[in-house]
C-alpha cells in the first residue's frame, strides 16, 4: 500500500513517463512528495492496452529509440519486461504501384532524405526539412510521410537544427510488453493520486499552491510534467503568468499530431509475409496518403497504421468509423479486398483531442531550435518543467521525458532543502 504524503515538500502534475521519473528520484532522495494525475491511469503517452483488440498494442510510444543508450531499456533489462532484443533487418518494405519492394536501408530513397535533414542540421543550418527534400520527386509523399511520423509536424514546420541534436544511436527496438506497461510497472510503488486533475499553480511567498478538482494544496516546490499544451493554451493557469520567453518556446516549439489505428483478423492473415513492417503508398490513387503498418508485431493477428502530421489532424476529427475506413482501403489495396472479411475489432487513439495530451510531441520550428533551451529554465526558481518537450537531445522520446523528470526532480528537492544530490536513474526500490 502507497503512502501518501500528507504535508508534500514536492508536488508532481501528471504521471506520464516525466512524472514517474520525477517520482522515482524523489523516492530515492528521501524527499515527501506526491504526484497529481488527471486520468485515470498512470503513463499519459505511455498506454499500453489489450481491452480493445484481446491483443497487446500500445497508443503511444512502442519503441526504445536508441536503445542500446535507452534508461527504460536498462530498466526493463532489471524488470525481465520483453522487447525485441536485436534490431530488424535493415530494410525498407514499400507497397507501391501495384507491387512490393524490398530494399536495403543505405539504398533507400526516403532514409537518405531523412538522413540529410539531420546533416544540414548538423551543419548548424536551421531551416525547414521541406527546404532540404526535392518536392518533384514521385517519392516526395513517402519522404514527407516518414517526416511527418519521426516529428509529428509536416515538413515545412520541422526545424533541421532541432532534427539534428536529436541524438539517435540508429538501434529502435519494439517493446513486445508494451511500452505503456513498463511505464505502468515504474509507477507501481509511487504515490499518485489519479482522477485529480490541477487547474491553476500560484507561487507564493514561502513555495507554490496547487489548485486541483479535489482542493488546494501547498508545497516548497513543484514540478509541471504536462504535455507542453496544458500550459500553453493556459488549461493549467500559473499565476503570476508565464515568463513572455515561454510562451515564446511554446510557440516556437509545438506539439505536432500522430494517431494509429489498429485492426484485430480471427487469424493471422499477413502469415508468411515476412517484413513485419510496411509502407503503403500509391503514388496514382486520389489521395497520396501514404501509410505505415506494422503487421503482425510479435505474431498477434493484427496491424497498426501510423498517420502523423496536420492531416491526420483532420482525420481524428472525423470519428472512428473514418479513421478505420481510411486504414482498412489502404491494406485492401496492397493484401486483397478478402482481408475486409478477417477483421475482427478495430481500434483508433485520440491524442489530439485528449483534453490532457491534445497532440503527439514538441518539434522547433524552422530557426526556432534555439527556443527548446527555454524549457531548461525554473519558473521563480520553484516550478520547474519536465516532458519530452524538455529534454534537449532524447526530446520526443518517452525516456528523455524520464530523464527530464529526474533532472527536474533534484533541482526541485534542492529547492525544498534537500540539498543538491544525485539520482540513479537505474534505481528500483529493494
Ligand atoms: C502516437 C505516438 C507514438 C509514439 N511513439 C514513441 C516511440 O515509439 N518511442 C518513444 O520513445 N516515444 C514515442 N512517442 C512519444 C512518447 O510517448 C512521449 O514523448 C512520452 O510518453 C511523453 O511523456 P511525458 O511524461 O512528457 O508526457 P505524458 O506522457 O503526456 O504525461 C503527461 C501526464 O500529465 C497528465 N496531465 C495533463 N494535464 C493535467 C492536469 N491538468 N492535471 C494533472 N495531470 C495532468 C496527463 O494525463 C499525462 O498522464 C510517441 C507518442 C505518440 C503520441
Amino acid at each position: 500500500m502507497v503512502q501518501y504524503s500528507a504535508d508534500p515538500d514536492v508536488i508532481v502534475i501528471g504521471a506520464g513517463a516525466a512524472g514517474i521519473g520525477a517520482g522515482r528520484a524523489l523516492k530515492q532522495l528521501g524527499v515527501p512528495f506526491i504526484i497529481l494525475e488527471a486520468k485515470d491511469r498512470v503513463g499519459g503517452r505511455a498506454h499500453s492496452d489489450t481491452a480493445s483488440l484481446g491483443h497487446l498494442w500500445d497508443h503511444g510510444c512502442h519503441w526504445f529509440h536508441s536503445a542500446d543508450v535507452n534508461v527504460l531499456r536498462e530498466m526493463a533489462d532489471r524488470l525481465g519486461h520483453k522487447y525485441l532484443p536485436r534490431p530488424r533487418r535493415p530494410y525498407a518494405n514499400t507497397f507501391m504501384d501495384g507491387s512490393w519492394s524490398c530494399r536495403p536501408l543505405r539504398d533507400d530513397y526516403v532514409w537518405e532524405n531523412l538522413a540529410k535533414v539531420v546533416e544540414v542540421g548538423h551543419s548548424g543550418r536551421d531551416i525547414a526539412a521541406a527546404e532540404v527534400i526535392d518536392p518533384n520527386h514521385p517519392w516526395n509523399p513517402m519522404v514527407r510521410h516518414w517526416l511527418a511520423l519521426m516529428y509529428s509536424a509536416d515538413a515545412e514546420d520541422i526545424s533541421t537544427l532541432d532534427a539534428g541534436r536529436y541524438r539517435d544511436t540508429g538501434v529502435n527496438l519494439p517493446v513486445e510488453d508494451g511500452y505503456g506497461a513498463l511505464v505502468a510497472k515504474l509507477a507501481r510503488d509511487l504515490p499518485i493520486k489519479l482522477n485529480t486533475p490541477v487547474s491553476a499553480v500560484s507561487i507564493t511567498r514561502n513555495g507554490v499552491e496547487i489548485i486541483t478538482s479535489e482542493g488546494t494544496i501547498t508545497a516548497k516546490s513543484a514540478i509541471l510534467a504536462v504535455p507542453a499544451r496544458m500550459l500553453e493554451t493556459g488549461r493549467i493557469a500559473f499565476n503570476p503568468g508565464l515568463p513572455p520567453a515561454l510562451e515564446q518556446a511554446f510557440h516556437d516549439v509545438p506539439m505536432g499530431w500522430y494517431e494509429k489505428i489498429a485492426l484485430s483478423f480471427d487469424r493471422d492473415v499477413f502469415e508468411g509475409f515476412d517484413p513485419s513492417y510496411a509502407d503503403i503508398f500509391d503514388p496514382v490513387a486520389p489521395t497520396t496518403q501514404p501509410f505505415n503498418f506494422e503487421l503482425h508485431p510479435f505474431g498477434r493477428p493484427i496491424a497498426v497504421t501510423h498517420l502523423a502530421g496536420k492531416d491526420v489532424r483532420e482525420l481524428e476529427r472525423k470519428g472512428d468509423a473514418d479513421m478505420t475506413a481510411f486504414a482498412l482501403e489502404a491494406l485492401e489495396r496492397a493484401f486483397g479486398s478478402d482481408i475486409r472479411k478477417r477483421v475482427v475489432k478495430s481500434a483508433t487513439t485520440h491524442w489530439s483531442s485528449d483534453p490532457y495530451i491534445n497532440g503527439a510531441y514538441a518539434c522547433a520550428k524552422p530557426g526556432r531550435a534555439e527556443s527548446r533551451k527555454q524549457f531548461l529554465e525554473p519558473l521563480h526558481d520553484r516550478v520547474f518543467l519536465a516532458g519530452e518537450h524538455v529534454h534537449q537531445s532524447f526530446n520526443a522520446t518517452a525516456h528523455g521525458a524520464y530523464l527530464s523528470g529526474i533532472d527536474a526532480a533534484q533541482a526541485a528537492a534542492g529547492k525544498a532543502g534537500h540539498g543538491s544530490r544525485t539520482a540513479d536513474p537505474l534505481w528500483l526500490a529493494a
